[in-house]
C-alpha cells in the first residue's frame, strides 16, 4: 500500500462516516436511538420493579377478595320482602294423600326438586304442580281450583 492508497483509502474513511454522521443527525434515527435508551433503561428497571410490583399485586388482590368475602359474610339478608307460605287448605277426600315425609312430592313420590308452593299451601316439583295444574286446574290434594298464573 502506497501513500495514494492510504489517501484514498482515507478520504473513503471520511465519506462514510459523513454519511453515517448525516444518518445520526436524522430525525428518524435520533428518534430510534432516543427510544432505544429509553427501552433499555425501562427493560432493566422494569423487571427490578416487577420484582417488587407483582407481589404486593397479589397481595392486594388477595387482601381484597377476602375483604369481599367479609363483607358478604357479614351482611343480613333482610328478610322481610320473603313472603310467608300460604296456610294449607283442608284437604279434600277425594285428593291425593299427603305423604308422611314432607320432603316427598305427593305427584312423583320422589324427593321433591325446584320446589313450588301452590296457593292451597302444598309443595311440589315444580314440573310436577305444572304439568298437573295445566291438565287438570286445580289442586291435587285439596282439589280447589287452580290456574298457573302466580
Ligand atoms: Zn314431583
Amino acid at each position: 500500500m502506497n501513500m495514494e492508497d492510504y489517501k484514498k483509502n482515507h478520504e473513503n474513511k471520511e465519506k462514510i462516516m459523513e454519511i453515517i454522521r448525516n444518518i445520526l443527525q436524522n430525525s428518524d434515527v435520533k428518534f430510534t436511538r432516543k427510544f432505544l435508551e429509553i427501552m433499555k433503561t425501562v427493560s432493566s428497571r422494569g423487571f427490578e420493579l416487577l420484582k417488587y410490583a407483582l407481589p404486593i399485586f397479589v397481595l392486594t388482590f388477595k387482601f381484597m377478595e377476602w375483604w369481599t368475602n367479609q363483607v358478604k359474610s357479614n351482611t343480613v339478608v333482610d328478610q322481610s320482602n320473603i313472603p310467608t307460605p300460604p296456610e294449607a287448605l283442608e284437604q279434600h277426600p277425594d285428593g291425593l294423600p299427603i305423604p308422611d315425609d314432607v320432603t316427598i312430592c305427593p305427584l312423583c313420590h320422589h324427593k321433591r326438586t325446584n320446589t313450588a308452593v301452590t296457593s292451597t299451601g302444598y309443595a311440589f316439583c315444580y314440573p310436577c304442580i305444572f304439568n298437573y295444574i295445566e291438565e287438570n286446574q286445580r289442586c291435587p290434594i285439596t282439589l280447589v281450583k287452580l290456574t298457573q298464573k302466580i
